[in-house]
């Protein structure tokens, strides 16, 4: 059975109704998945190329999270930055690295020009991180997990404590680990783990092993540190 198949979507922005390539869910087993929810997939083909569609007469880029429809000023919005500028370049069929990045990116755009909600904006800034982490570009990444983690942040402030949101602080939690702010993390990590309201089990033990994982390194760090010291008391 072939991975891809087409689907049919209609665009919100422009009403045209276009096919989309999507990953049958078969194929969606990931072999790994990072301590952020990032998944590798051995198997030839990245479902996360697909998520981002893109109506090739307009170019209105979206997740099946994003708006359902659009009123007036976010129309007006989106053919005044993006939509008039639009060339009609395909995203049909298989998608290579660089296509699925420039997917992300449109709907990023597309997402701040339209106004979308912060969480779906977190999400999308997150994959496109994951995305980098695939090519090995460590300092996109880490640019981009940061751009990410500001938005999950404005998420929480938002939405505050809510038992939906241990997931969301375990993230800010691990996405702060990834860009070296342990004492952050500690703090987010910490909170999932004594907050007495939080019943979510999965995300109470990735907090546990994550702040375990820092004590973990910080202690090998100073012992690190250590030896060359008294290597010198040693030689002297
Ligand atoms: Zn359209």
């Amino acid at each position: 059975m072939e991975p891809l198949y087409e689907s049919k979507i209609s665009c919100i922005c422009c009403e045209t109704i276009f096919q989309s390539t999507r990953v049958r869910p078969s194929f969606k087993r990931a072999s790994a998945v990072d301590s952020d929810f990032c998944g590798h997939y051995d198997n030839g083909v990245n479902p996360d190329f697909y998520v981002v569609r893109i109506c090739p007469s307009c170019g209105f880029a979206s997740t099946e999270n994003g708006l359902d429809k659009l009123n007036d000023t976010q129309k007006k919005n989106y053919y005044d930055r993006i939509g008039n500028n639009w060339k009609g370049q395909s995203f049909n069929g298989e998608r290579t690295a660089e296509q699925a990045m420039a997917s992300y990116k449109l709907a990023l755009l597309t997402a701040q020009v339209t106004g979308v909600k912060d969480r779906v904006i977190a999400g999308l800034l997150h994959h496109i991180a994951w995305l980098y982490r695939y090519e090995k570009n460590v300092a996109e990444e880490q640019r981009f997990l940061k751009f990410a983690l500001e938005a999950y942040v404005r998420v929480f402030e938002l939405e505050g404590v809510s038992v939906n949101n241990a997931k969301l602080m375990y993230l800010m939690g691990e996405l702060n680990r990834r860009i070296g702010e342990l004492n952050e993390a500690v703090k987010w990590f910490s909170r999932v783990v004594n907050d007495k309201k939080i019943m979510d089990a999965a995300m109470i033990r990735a907090s546990r092993e994550q702040w375990q994982l820092i004590r973990q390194e910080a202690e090998e760090n100073r012992l690190g540190k250590a030896k060359p010291a008294s290597q010198e008391v040693g030689s002297a």
